[in-house]
């Protein structure tokens, strides 16, 4: 409420408790993953479980791991499927936060799960479409569920034509052991972004392009 700015006490207040409520009556995150290795290296791509990821800077980052953690987690199609009166474009941007919190929460979890179950004492991940287009493209996501199978049938979540996945409120990664620090926003020219979690970074940039020519 106090990122929403509600005032406790409020009518907004009661409102939100209540499709909060709701929400959490239904709402059945869920999670996906795999304990994969990397089968094969080319110049710009890897192999893992049989899909090829083409990335230069996913490649770059696995240069020296072997096991990795695909993964695709969900707020869920309970959550999904919860409704806000048409039309009521603030309970319509509460619900959004609120489904937004939950795949962040079971995210969390799920690292917090995987680097207890597997030891991974520092860890990094990348996401197919985080960061500039050429990082990990959209298009990736076709092979990174290729790794899962069925994974409407397992956690209800959906690819589209363009990549993007339903429920919307989902994310898909690959979590790898690393000592070296990364976030996609390091190779991300987008300005202004909320989500931001780090600066741009102009050496983890040339690192990875080199004199290749991107502006
Ligand atoms: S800056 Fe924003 S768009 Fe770019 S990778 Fe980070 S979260 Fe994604």
């Amino acid at each position: 409420m106090r990122q929403l700015r509600i005032s406790p006490g409020t009518a907004n207040a009661t409102a939100f408790a209540g499709l909060l409520d709701r929400v959490a009556a239904v709402g059945r995150p869920k999670a996906v993953y795999e304990v994969s290795y990397v089968e094969d290296r080319a110049d710009e791509s890897v192999v893992v479980d049989g899909a090829r990821f083409t990335s230069r800077v996913l490649r770059r980052n696995l240069d020296s791991v072997e096991r990795v953690f695909p993964y695709v987690v969900t707020c869920g199609t309970e959550a999904d499927a919860v409704t806000v009166p048409d039309g009521d474009q603030m309970q319509a941007f509460w619900l959004w936060s609120i489904r937004e919190a939950l795949v962040d929460e079971a995210r969390d979890y799920l690292y917090e799960h995987l680097a207890d179950r597997y030891r991974l004492r520092h860890w990094a991940v990348m996401h197919p479409g985080s960061g500039d287009a050429d990082v990990w493209p959209i298009e990736q996501q076709k092979e990174l569920f290729s790794v899962f199978g069925d994974v409407e049938s397992m956690i209800g979540v959906r690819l589209t034509d363009t990549m993007l996945m339903i429920p919307t409120m989902s994310v898909s990664g690959i979590v790898y052991p690393t000592e070296t620090d990364f976030a996609s926003c390091q190779v991300c020219h987008r300005e202004d972004c909320p989500r931001r979690t780090a600066p741009f970074d102009e050496t983890v940039w040339q690192a990875v392009w080199g004199e290749t020519a991107h502006t």
